[in-house]
């Protein structure tokens, strides 16, 4: 399906959703609050979202596999030889709502009362230790020469959202533990050839996770959604000087057109018919 710049539905309402019908967040539109409020404003509000990127069938592959995989050993209530190479004593959770926790557009919800907001966000997995504690686990997918890392500045968006999972299950009163993991599988490129197959080195990372910032967020987020004012462009985005920028061009371009229309006016031919014979 085409990529749909507007919507109207869903979108908040002051008046419906400051206090009454609690308005669904996901996770992912807290992140896009984080990076840029005027983006995640037009979505929101306005109804004009980013366009989407093309969908990325191999990394959803890898996800479904390892989902799979940790599934077995979530019936078998064993631990996966991942966990044990890595010394991490826990087994895949078994729970009623596991399935509808990694569910999309569903997922783990907590209603968070002072805003009114309903937040949710769809987990890869989640383990638990001798403790009790529930671990959250992302799956990621990726293909470079270097070893696997949590270093770049782009990826605090994966610890963002590791760090919201968590929140979430604790609104749920689950005991969680502070540190979760990544499974993070890298394709091989130094293979001869490709044969056909993607081989992949899996490594786990651990992240602990600090959601302190979560409960100030959500209300900076109310507050931007209640007000009627659009809220500025963050200076360094290259998109936004980038649309400034064809805007500009593109009323330039049609002002010097109009006033050239104006000047001399487009006289259009008549089409000459031929009359034939017939006709007279
Ligand atoms: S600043 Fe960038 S991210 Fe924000 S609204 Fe403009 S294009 Fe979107």
């Amino acid at each position: 399906m085409a990529w749909n710049p507007t919507f109207k539905k869903k979108l908040f309402e002051p008046e419906v959703n400051g206090d009454g019908t609690p308005f669904k967040l996901s996770r992912s539109k807290i992140d896009l609050f984080i990076e840029c409020p005027r983006c995640f404003y037009l979505d929101r509000r306005l109804g004009v979202s980013r366009p989407q990127g093309f969908p990325f069938n191999l990394n959803s592959a890898v996800d479904h596999l390892l989902k799979k995989e940790f599934d077995a050993h979530r019936v078998a209530k064993s631990a996966h030889p991942l966990m044990t190479t890595y010394g991490v004593d826990a087994i895949p959770f078994a729970h009623r709502d596991m399935d509808v926790w990694r569910e999309n557009f569903v997922g783990v919800q907590s209603l968070h009362e002072k805003t009114n907001l309903l937040i949710f966000g769809a987990v890869d997995d989640v383990w638990i230790n001798p403790k009790g504690e529930l671990i959250v686990v992302d799956y990621k997918a990726t293909s470079k020469d270097s070893e696997v890392n949590l270093d770049a500045e782009w990826q605090d968006g994966y610890k963002r959202q590791m760090e919201v999972y968590q929140w979430l299950l604790r609104q749920n009163k689950f005991p969680v533990a502070e540190t979760g993991y990544f499974v993070y599988a890298n394709g091989k490129r130094d293979r001869a050839a490709f044969d056909a197959k993607l081989e992949f080195d899996i490594k786990l990372i651990p992240y602990t996770g600090n959601t302190d910032w979560i409960e100030k967020t959500l209300g900076l987020i109310k507050q931007c959604l209640m007000d009627d004012r659009i809220p500025s462009a963050t200076e360094t985005c290259e998109y936004c000087s980038y649309r400034n920028k064809a805007g500009k061009a593109i009323i330039e371009t049609a002002g010097k057109l109009k006033e050239k229309v104006e000047q001399e006016p487009v006289k259009i031919a008549k089409a000459k018919t031929k009359k034939s014979k017939k006709d007279e």
